[in-house]
Order: C-alpha cells, then structure tokens, then sequence
C-alpha cells in the first residue's frame, strides 16, 4: 500500500499568552494516494490545524509527517513553500481571489511562484473544464459564489498538484451549487488526484472514501464508506 501521507504521533500547541492551547493530540493519519478523504468534526477540534500541517502551511510542534515517503517535519521555510506550491492546491470556504483581477488572472497567480508549461493555455483549458469558458476575462467580484469557488477550484489545479486540501469549500454555498462543487471534485479524484476535504455537511462526506472525526484534538473515529 502507498501513501501519499503518512503521520505519526502529531501534535500542535499554539502558544498564546500564558495558556497554551493543544489543537492536535497524537494524531496518526495516513492517506492512500488518490483517495477523497473528509475531515469532520464541531468547531474548535483542530479540523483546520490539522488541514494547515497537512498542507505545509504551519508546523508540527511534536510527531513526524512523511509526504511521498519523505520526511518534511524538520524541512526550513523555503523548503516548505517550495513543496507546497508543487504538491498542493488550495480551496478555502471563502474563495480568496483577487476582487478586481480576471478569471484568468486568477488562475494564474500560484505560476508567478512556480514554472509550469505554457500556462496560459492550461489556465484557459482549466477554467473552460470548470464550466467558465465564457467567463475567462470576467472579473472575479462579478461572478456568484458558485462561479467563485470554480475559479478557486482551477486556481488550485494548476500546478499539477497531488494533493488538493479543500476547507468548508461548500461553506458559502447554496445545496444546488454545493453538489456541482462536490462533482467537481470527484472528476478531480477520477482523474488520479488525492482529495483532502473538511466539511460540516453529511451529505459531502458521504461521497468520501473515508471519514475521520476530530474532537478536541484527537481522532475519535474513522469510517470507510459504506457502498
Ligand atoms: P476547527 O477548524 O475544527 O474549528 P481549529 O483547528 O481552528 O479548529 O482550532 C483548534 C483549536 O486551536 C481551538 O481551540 C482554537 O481556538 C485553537 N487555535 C487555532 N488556531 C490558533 C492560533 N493561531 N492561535 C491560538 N490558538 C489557535
């Protein structure tokens, strides 16, 4: 069996003032590549700690993460970023593009930071497979919720990554337009890529191959889905 993820015994402490907080418990996880995976869990369990570690967005403060078979807990900043922009794509609950850029302005950004091939052309081919060919030139604060998470969702892909990290990224969005996001991602996980997602909504999760449940910190359960 490969994974993509493997961790062992993590754990993140935020320090604030004189009280430190415990986000993360001894987490063990592992994820199997090409997999949909859906992190549960009430507010304040560690859902997006955990998604910020997973994605080299933040640092472990005990335990070892191996990403394809490589150890990146004691890996420096520039190592960190570097990675993160090869392996991951990004979809965050509020969307995070730029207001007054294009569509393909957009999806371009993550190239300014890394090379990829005639990107241009795959941006454009991106942004038409997520159902916005006539929008390419539109700008970002013209277009509905569902249409932003669109250009999020490509924005994500077009480094190539291996691995997508979705936060709520159905949060701000209507039942209709969440299950045309949630399709979006499954033809994403057709196509080879290993899907991270955190969602409150059952009715996502269900289409995961894997539920695991936080609470305070700890894994509590972890379910495969029932066919
Ligand atoms: P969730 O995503 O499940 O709502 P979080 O990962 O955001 O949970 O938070 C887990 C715990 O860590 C909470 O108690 C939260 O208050 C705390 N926490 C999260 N981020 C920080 C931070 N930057 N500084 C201090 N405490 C934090």
């Amino acid at each position: 069996m490969e994974y993509i993820i493997e961790m062992k015994g993590i754990s993140k402490i935020y320090k604030t003032g004189d009280e430190d907080t415990v986000a993360l418990k001894d987490v063990d996880l592992e994820v199997r590549r090409g997999e949909f995976l859906a992190i549960m869990g009430p507010s304040g369990s560690g859902k997006s700690t955990l998604m910020h570690i997973l994605g080299l967005l933040d640092r472990l403060t005990t335990g070892r993460y191996f990403l394809e078979g490589r150890d990146v807990s004691k890996l420096r900043d520039g190592g960190l970023a570097g990675l993160r922009n090869r392996r991951f794509g990004f979809v965050f609950q509020q969307f995070n593009l730029l207001p007054r850029t294009s569509v393909l302005g957009n999806v371009l950004l993550p190239t300014i930071y890394g090379r990829i091939k005639n990107p241009r052309s795959r941006a454009i081919k991106l942004i038409e497979e997520v159902g916005l060919g006539n929008h390419i030139n539109h700008k970002s604060n013209q277009l509905s919720g569902g249409q932003m998470q669109r250009v999020a969702i490509a924005r994500a892909l077009i480094m190539d990554p291996a691995i997508i990290l979705a936060d709520e990224p159905t949060g701000n969005l209507d039942s209709k337009r969440s299950l045309e996001i949630l399709d979006i991602f499954r033809r994403i996980n057709a196509g080879g890529s290993t899907i991270i997602l955190i969602t409150h909504e059952e009715q996502i999760a269900r289409h995961a191959d894997r539920t695991i449940r936080l609470l305070d910190g700890e894994i509590v359960s972890i379910a495969e889905r029932v066919a």
